[in-house]
């Protein structure tokens, strides 16, 4: 089978990395074969992405000029959503109601820092002196890394490349091994769209090779990460030791709370989608569920039914909840974390098992797990499973409640369910985490800062922070009045 080209320095070419390939979790069946970045390419792509971002005609292209092409990259993935969504489905096995919805929000991630981009202004701060005026405008730093997961490539890609390229840099985008389709899809819809050669690379491979050049190289001068606590901890020493900045979206163990006056219904929904939709592989996962006692067993009950109602089955076929895990590495993981529950004596309410259907055979697919038995120390409690096991708890006063929340070294998300809006905000404010959905779950919006407290990250992306991340700001002093400077009298 031919290998797939890379996109890097302004032209499709063969990687010089070694050979591998993207398969679809349902079956094992290929996708495309690829050879990754070689070093030697990642050398190319970086300088020609120097080379390109320091061009007069891209430096100097007006805000306006830059957002028309990130315009017409959104309109293109727009009109690409069935073709972009099934790729994205073949590449990591989320059913297509989930691919369209990332396809649609890399789309608007696009317009959303067009716009943003247009209407950028500098500062004017309040003069100190008649004789001098200062104001400060925003320039883009340079070559940008930017090193994403395998679990929501087209959404978590454009979230760094769109206001990356909106602040005026050149991007390196090194995608998860696992999942190269659509960072190349992005590269090809950029193109059209008119980006200037150089400007965006995709340099796909092993992290430890191709992400490890890209982060060390002296010309990048950002390195924007979404992935592994652990992987962002490293980067993050390599990224002091070059005193460069770093943006980091990490891991989470997220809280989800009922109050005893939820809506059942309505929270039992949300606390279903919010665990089990993408097979539990997502970094806001609500994986640690406290419900309080009054209401444990109506809760437990219908969420007990809706879980077992879940339609396991080929991501590609309309109304299935669930698709296969991404490997069959990462489903042993998941398996090994409900052994481990079990061992810690937690009880387990459903799941639990590789499903023993035979149309599943050829796949990644884990049974939606429910434990209960369990106190928030348990380690099935403190470590990220990034499948779809939830563990349930009571709990009896809020004080408790709290303390057990933030127990936790993560702090992504949390979701709250009550009735009682004050008590939400309230319950909110004390929460160690970015961000809290109350009586809603696993909702985003791209004008909405997102990031990690704690070990689940540092920054935000998105909203109009999410572009200036990707600026330094320059102050300049004016003589307003001709002065001379008697000091060497
Ligand atoms: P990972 O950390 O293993 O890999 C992420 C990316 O980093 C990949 O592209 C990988 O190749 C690269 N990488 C690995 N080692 C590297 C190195 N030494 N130098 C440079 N790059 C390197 O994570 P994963 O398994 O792909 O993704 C799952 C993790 O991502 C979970 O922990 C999940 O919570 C997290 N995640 C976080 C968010 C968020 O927004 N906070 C979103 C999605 C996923």
């Amino acid at each position: 089978m031919e290998n797939l080209k890379l996109y890097l320095a302004g032209s499709w070419r063969e990687g010089g990395g070694e050979r591998f390939c993207s398969t679809f979790p349902a079956d094992g069946s290929v996708n495309g074969w690829l050879r990754a970045a070689s070093l030697e390419d990642v050398e190319l792509a970086v300088e020609a992405g120097e080379r390109a971002w320091r061009d007069p005609h891209w430096r100097s292209m007006p805000g306006h000029q830059r957002a028309a092409i990130l315009h017409r990259a959104g309109d293109l993935i727009a009109a690409r959503l069935e073709p972009l969504a099934e790729l994205q489905t073949r590449d990591n096995g989320k059913p297509l109601a989930e691919t369209r919805g990332l396809v649609a929000s890399a789309a608007a991630t696009a317009h959303y820092f067009a716009a943003a981009c247009e209407v950028l202004e500098g500062e004017l701060p309040p003069q100190r002196s008649r004789e001098v005026m200062t104001f400060s405008t925003w320039e883009p730093i340079g070559v940008v890394a930017a090193i994403t997961p395998w679990n929501s490539p087209i959404a978590s890609e454009m979230q760094k490349v769109a206001p990356a390229l909106a602040a005026g840099n050149a991007v390196m985008l090194k995608p998860a091994e696992a999942t190269p389709l659509m960072a190349l899809q992005l590269a090809a819809i950029f193109e059209e769209a008119g980006l200037p050669p150089g400007l965006f690379s995709v340099l796909p491979g092993k992290g430890s090779i191709v992400g490890d050049a890209l982060v060390r190289h002296p010309l990048v001068k950002k390195i924007s990460f979404t992935g592994g606590t652990r992987t962002g901890r490293a980067l993050a020493h390599i990224a002091a030791d070059r005193l460069i900045g770093t943006s980091l979206e990490l891991g989470g163990k997220s809280p989800t709370i009922v109050l005893a006056d939820a809506d059942i219904e309505q929270a039992a929904r949300g606390i279903c989608y919010g665990i089990f939709s993408s097979a539990g592989q997502a970094c806001i996962a609500g994986a640690r569920l406290f419900v309080h006692r009054s209401v444990w067993r109506p809760l437990l009950d219908r969420l007990l039914q809706l879980t077992r109602g879940l339609r396991l089955g080929n991501p590609l076929q309309a109304g299935i909840h669930m698709g296969p895990l991404i490997s069959p590495q990462h489903r042993q993981s998941v398996a090994d974390y409900v052994a481990l529950a079990r061992r810690e004596g937690g009880e387990i309410l459903c799941g639990g098992e590789i499903p023993a259907d035979p149309a599943l055979a050829a796949g990644n697919w884990f049974q939606p797990t429910i434990i209960t038995g369990l106190s928030n120390a348990a380690q099935v409690c403190q470590e990220e499973i990034f499948g779809p096991v939830l563990v349930a708890m009571p709990f009896d006063d809020e004080e408790t409640l709290i303390a057990a929340a933030n127990h936790s070294v993560y702090g992504l998300a949390a979701g709250i369910w009550t009735r009682d809006v004050t008590r939400a905000l309230a319950l909110a404010a004390r929460l160690e985490a970015g961000t809290v959905w109350i009586n809603t779950y696993k909702v985003f919006s791209v004008s909405t800062p997102f990031g990690g407290v704690k070990q689940s990250g540092l920054g935000r992306e998105k909203g109009l922070q999410g572009l200036r991340a990707w600026m330094q700001q320059k102050s300049i002093y004016l003589a307003t009045a001709p002065t001379i400077n008697h000091w060497s009298d």
